[in-house]
Formats: C-alpha cells, structure tokens, sequence
C-alpha cells in the first residue's frame, strides 16, 4: 500500500447512502411538507417500502445503530400496534392505493416481534396497498434469537429474503463484540429459512473487529461459503464510541490498524471472488445468479439507507420511529424517540422529525454520487444535461479532480470519471468531492476503509 493511498484511507468519510446525508437533515422541513410531497407522487409508480423495529433481544457492543434492548414482550407489541396505524396514515395520504415493489423489514431486530405481530403488520401492508407479484419482501434476523416458529411464519408470509449479522465467526472476537453465535446456528437459520421457501439468504460480514486477524476472517468465510448465501456485504467496522456509546465496551487496544483493516478487507474480498461471488460496488458480494449480481451487470443497481439494493423506485415510505423515507422532492427522518413517535401517530400526525427538501443541486450531486459509488464512474456531461444545467459546474473541482487524477485514484476522459484499480477502495473519497455539505461536518464520519 503506498503512503498516498494511506493518506486517503484515513479520511472521514460518508457512506453515502444518500445525498445529502443525514446529519443535514433539518427541522425546517415539517409534516405538511412531507404530506405535500406524498399527495403529488404518480400513482402508477411502485413504491418501497421500509418497516424499521428499533427493539433487540441482545446488545451487540460494535452496534451502531439507534436500538432499545427489549427484555419484555409488551413495548414492542405496542410499537407494532403503532407501526399498523401508521402505515394506514402513510397511505391515507397518498393520491391513490399504491403498489409495492420492495419492501425491507429493518432493525434493531425486525424478528424481536412476535410472529403474530408480524404477520399482523404485513397484513396491515397488505391492506392499504398492493405487493407487485415480483415484489422483494426481505426481514433482517439475528440467529441468536430467530425461533423455528418465526422461521416458519416468514415462509408463510411470502418473504423471499432474509439477512444475518453473521460478522465474525471466531469464538474470541465474538465474545469481545458480545455477539456469540456459533457457526451450527446460524447454519441451522439457513437450512430452516430455505426450507420453509426463502431463497434470498444474505450475510453481513465485519472485518476490523478487536482481535480479528486475516486469518479468522478467511476462516468465517470457509464457513459462510459452505452455507452459500447468495449475497454477502463485508463492511468495516466503524469505531466511533463518541457517538455510539455502546463501543465503550470494546477494548480498543485490540483493534487492528489500518494497514491490516486493509489486508483484511483485500484477503476477504479475493477470497469471496475465488469462491465464485461477484464483487459489486464498494462492499458486497452476489453469487452471479443473483438479482444484484444482475443489477450490478445491467448498470441499474442503486444505493439506499441498507446499502447497495436492486430497489429500483423514486419512493420510498419510511414506517416506524427513525425510520428514513424518500420521495422526488425530498428526504424524512421519522422521530427517534418511540413514545414521541407514537404520539404524533395517534394525533393522525405523520412523525415527521426533520428532513431535507432537494434543490436541483441536491439533486446532481446525488446522482453523480449515486453513480460513483454504485458503478465506479460517473458521465459529469451526461449528469449535467440530465439534469439541465450548464456543462461548466463541476469545474469548481477541477483541482481537486486533478489531484486525485495525479495520485492515480481516477482516471478523467473528456467528462468522464472511473475509479482506477487502486483507488477503488476509497470511491466515497472521490464522491466526497462532490459533497457540497461536507466540510461542515467531517469529524462525524467513519474512516474511508
Ligand atoms: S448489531 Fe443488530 S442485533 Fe446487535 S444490537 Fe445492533 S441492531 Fe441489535
């Protein structure tokens, strides 16, 4: 690895899941607005749909995610309770019954709910819109507490893929995350979930982790391949207790430095490749015959909120508190806090915490990062006239396009960017050029590798 590279591996990044990205979302943006922006969707246009269950039954100690431990049943009945009423109110306010053509179930730990509420809730989706026939209906799990009884009723539900945080399979870093789980158990997920009709199964993988080696790492994915998950993201693990207080926990002298997160992730990546998967945009991996092996091939994959998605829709409706929704007119984040979020909802008031309307800026930097980060090149003419202005906007960044051009991260022909070889690791430095919000906000993000 050369300094150069280095250099730009230890920038703060995003991850660019949208643009703008979340922490610029404003209170200035209200319910109203977002009542507006549903009312004027075209009703011929599927939408997505994302269902967010802040409740886990375990705490993972690496967790970055905004999660409540649910040691009883009765806070996250209620929540489902609530998440049924505000999926009538979401739909209340659109023009017209809609189609559904994704639907996420995400966490937390969607499955922390009990069958019954599951099965309540997609009832509830089922009744205020319609699911296209080849609509993906995917649910996040955790096989520490998944039962065969949920197994069970997510077959009879019609869901066609299931992801796992598998992450780690090393009995020592798996303690020092306070995530055990034994490779048998999560085999015994998998061979449960295809059995009762799922035939999506995805994997997370985290490499980056306390006391983590190469070769722990290729040794877990000996052990995934031989379960052969159709997709598998490898993320690093971003060590950011300042804001995830739950990190605290994590004995940071057992982390691995840069240079061997990046021997990590190079190991693991080739060994994925070698075992037949597809490398896909920054951190996932497909089996070819996979819907995002495909995306990825035909130019049509896309980014959201879960990562790299085959979700091809301009829309999508956030349910359940944080929960984030798109629409062509702008970004919402749901309220955080459950109790505050239910009251808007029983109040008939979309729980609208704050957001972003898009400016056409907004909009051309999104899709100029949208492409860069899903295809590692990105047409700035094209981009331009598409979306109607002058040709000469990027050049504002020429200099920093010329550095990065200089140092070998990119190569430029005529309005045309590509990710080299070697800088293909740290695209999201290149797409941060073109982040106008940025340098307001750079210490909050994770390391680009
Ligand atoms: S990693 Fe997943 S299962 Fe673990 S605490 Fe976070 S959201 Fe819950």
């Amino acid at each position: 690895m050369t300094d150069t590279l280095k250099t730009y591996m230890s920038r703060n990044v995003p991850r660019y899941t949208s643009y703008p990205t979340a922490p610029h979302f404003s209170k200035a943006v209200r319910p109203a607005d977002y009542a507006n922006w549903l009312s004027s969707l075209s009703p011929k246009e599927p939408v997505s749909l994302y269902l967010h269950v802040p409740y886990c039954r375990e705490l993972c100690w690496y967790c970055g995610c905004n999660m409540k431990l649910a040691r009883k049943d009765a806070p996250v009945a209620q929540y489902a309770q609530t998440l049924n009423q505000e999926i009538r109110l979401l739909a209340k306010q659109l023009p017209d019954r809609m189609s559904i053509s994704h639907l996420h179930w995400g966490g937390g730990t969607p499955t922390a709910l009990v069958p019954d509420d599951l099965e309540r809730a997609m009832q509830s989706v089922r009744d205020n819109f319609d699911i296209t026939a080849d609509a993906e209906l995917a649910i996040e799990s955790d096989p520490r507490t998944l039962t065969d009884e949920m197994i069970r009723r997510i077959g009879q539900l019609g869901f066609t893929r299931a992801s796992f945080g598998v992450q780690e399979f090393d009995p020592k870093v798996q303690k020092a995350i306070n995530r055990v789980q034994p490779p048998e158990m999560v085999r015994h997920s998998v061979e449960e979930l295809r059995l009762a009709g799922v035939a999506g199964i995805n994997f997370d993988l985290i490499y980056g982790l306390p006391h983590q080696t190469v070769a722990t790492l290729l040794e877990t994915i000996r052990l995934c391949i031989d379960m052969r998950p159709d997709r598998i993201a490898l993320f690093g693990y971003a060590h950011v207790p300042w804001m995830a207080k739950k990190q605290r926990l994590i004995d940071e002298t057992a982390l691995p430095g840069s240079a061997e997160r990046l021997r990590q992730s190079q190991s693991a990546a080739s060994a994925l490749v070698e075992a037949g998967y597809v490398a896909i945009g920054l951190d996932h991996f497909a089996l070819p015959n996979d819907s995002m092996a495909k995306a990825a091939k035909a130019g049509t994959l896309r980014r959201n909120f879960q990562g790299y998605t085959t979700d091809r829709a301009e829309t999508m409706l956030g349910v359940g508190s944080t929960s984030i929704g798109r629409t062509p007119s702008g970004y919402v984040q749901n309220l955080s806090e459950t109790g505050a979020w239910a009251r808007s909802i029983d109040a008939g008031v979309l729980p609208v915490a704050k957001g972003v309307a898009l400016s056409q800026d907004d909009t051309l930097r999104g899709h100029v990062i949208d492409r860069l980060m899903c295809t590692g090149e990105v047409d700035l003419d094209a981009a331009a006239l598409r979306a109607g202005v002058s040709q000469n906007w990027y050049h504002i960044h020429e200099q920093e396009l010329a550095t990065l051009e200089a140092d070998g991260l990119i190569a430029r022909r005529a309005g045309r960017i590509s990710m080299t070889k070697e800088g293909a690791p740290v695209v999201r430095v290149v797409a941060a050029v073109f982040d106008a919000y940025l340098a307001t906000n750079i210490a909050r993000h994770a390391v680009a590798v």
